[in-house]
């Protein structure tokens, strides 16, 4: 959420960042509205000090024997008080229509952000690893999981309908032995490990900004007044939530969660396979920090370093993006999305997205802490991928394949993996 007061100071770039972002933001309603706040407030002060002074006034009357004088005061005291009650209501209802079209505001990009349409226009920055090179033809994920008999689709579908999946044996064990990793890479890393609620109140959602745009995303448990998060970073923030916490050192959260998308608007799109399904495993970085632009940079590079780091333990080739204005959502305020080698693509595909908030979700959740001069300030939050999964299991059995079919297991899963070095493929 922008604070009211800098959406008037910076009008114009919130209504460039709007058409940049490709959002409806209602700017001329919202200020219209905040017009009429200002008025009713400054109304609303005035007949309360006029009430309170004839309060007084009734009293010293009365005090001193004058009847009528106090009985025709009271009589104004009473017809101050009707109005006032008519002006709190009034403004009230400013303060909700505020409140609500505030909600809408989309955060300001950074200067380096790429003004751009959608993710066609995101801007590769580096590559790393090398692309394998197959002297045979390469299986995809799907025939590879169906060889090994660690993957099972139809019997996913049949009882979690579209774009379900069973991990069987060994493929649970990957989609385990990933998620190990991360985790232990972000724990020697200082990152405090947590399993979070994944139904959570739809307070929650709104105050991390994935609510009131991404309801249609969202699963809704009928009757509840609960959803289910797409990612552990709505718990991860929201536990914080009206706290004023301690930032001498960023506070540095590792979730892990199962997701879940309900994917609208995808239909027909990454069909096959393991790409794009309903319910998914992530383990989630989550960054709060002092509100410093610089400090919430560095912030950004260390965690998209992580995932860099975890990538290459994966021996996985990948890139880095800027992710262009237009394919950002309303809270991000710079974002880079790592893109991982798929051969079954012919392309890099998203399996990690990097963002940087500012103190976007930290104003909805209302999580401060205070700074050298004991002011209260709002912090900055930050999220990034550690690992999804089974996503992540795309590039790792199509990268990783070999010509008898057999997977190579990179040696930091290995542990994981019960010192295993290759899946053969069974007989
Ligand atoms: P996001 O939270 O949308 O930035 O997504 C973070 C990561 O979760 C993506 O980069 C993917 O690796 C994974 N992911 C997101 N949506 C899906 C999905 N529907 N199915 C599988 N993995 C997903």
């Amino acid at each position: 959420m922008l604070d009211m007061n800098w959406i008037r100071e910076n009008e114009e770039l919130v209504r460039n960042t709007a058409v940049w972002k490709r959002v409806e933001f209602p700017l001329d309603e919202l200020l219209a509205w905040d017009d009429k706040r200002r008025l009713l407030r400054r109304e609303t002060e005035q007949h309360r000090a006029e009430r309170n002074g004839l309060t007084k006034e009734v009293e010293r009357l009365l005090r001193q024997g004058e009847a009528a004088a106090g009985e025709q005061a009271k009589e104004q005291v009473r017809k101050l008080n009707s109005r006032l009650a008519v002006l709190e209501a009034d403004l009230a209802e400013a303060d909700r229509h505020c409140g609500e079209l505030q909600l809408l505001a989309p955060n300001p990009v950074s200067a380096d952000t790429p003004i751009g349409r959608d993710d066609s226009e995101n801007v590769e920055l580096r590559r790393t690893g090398t692309l394998p090179e197959f002297s045979f033809a390469p299986r995809d994920h799907v025939e590879l999981g169906e060889l090994h008999g660690i993957l099972d689709i139809p019997r996913g579908v049949k009882a979690g309908g579209p774009r379900s999946y069973v991990l069987k044996n060994a493929g649970l064990y990957l989609h385990l032995a990933v998620q190990r990793l991360a985790l232990d890479v972000l724990a020697e890393r200082g990152f405090t490990a947590m399993d979070v609620p994944v139904i959570v109140r739809p307070e929650a959602l709104e105050r991390t900004g994935f609510f009131p745009g991404g309801k249609d995303q969202t699963y809704e448990l009928n009757g509840e007044n609960r959803w289910l998060a797409g990612t552990s970073e709505v718990s991860l923030v929201s536990l914080y939530s009206d706290e004023i916490v301690e930032l001498d050192e960023p506070m540095r959260l590792a979730g892990m969660s199962a997701c879940f998308r309900r994917e609208v608007g995808s239909a027909g799109r990454d069909v096959r396979g393991l790409y794009r399904v309903h319910q998914f495993s992530k383990i989630e970085q989550v960054v709060l920090c002092k509100n410093d632009p610089e400090t919430s940079e560095q912030m950004l590079q260390e965690i998209l370093g992580n995932a860099e780091h975890i990538l290459q333990l994966l021996e996985l080739p990948y890139r880095i993006v800027a992710v262009c204005s237009g394919d950002m959502s309303l809270k991000t305020h710079k974002q880079y999305d790592v893109e991982t080698w798929m051969p079954s693509r012919d392309a890099f595909g998203e399996t990690h997205s990097a963002s940087n908030l500012h103190d976007f979700q930290a104003r909805r959740s209302n999580i401060r802490y205070r700074d050298e001069h004991g002011r209260l300030q709002y912090c900055h939050t930050l999220n990034n991928t550690a690992v999804a999964t089974p996503r992540i299991l795309i590039p790792l059995l199509e990268n990783h394949q070999q010509e008898d079919g057999s997977i190579y297991i990179p040696a930091a899963l290995r542990k994981y993996m019960n010192g295993l070095e290759r899946l053969e493929v069974p007989q």
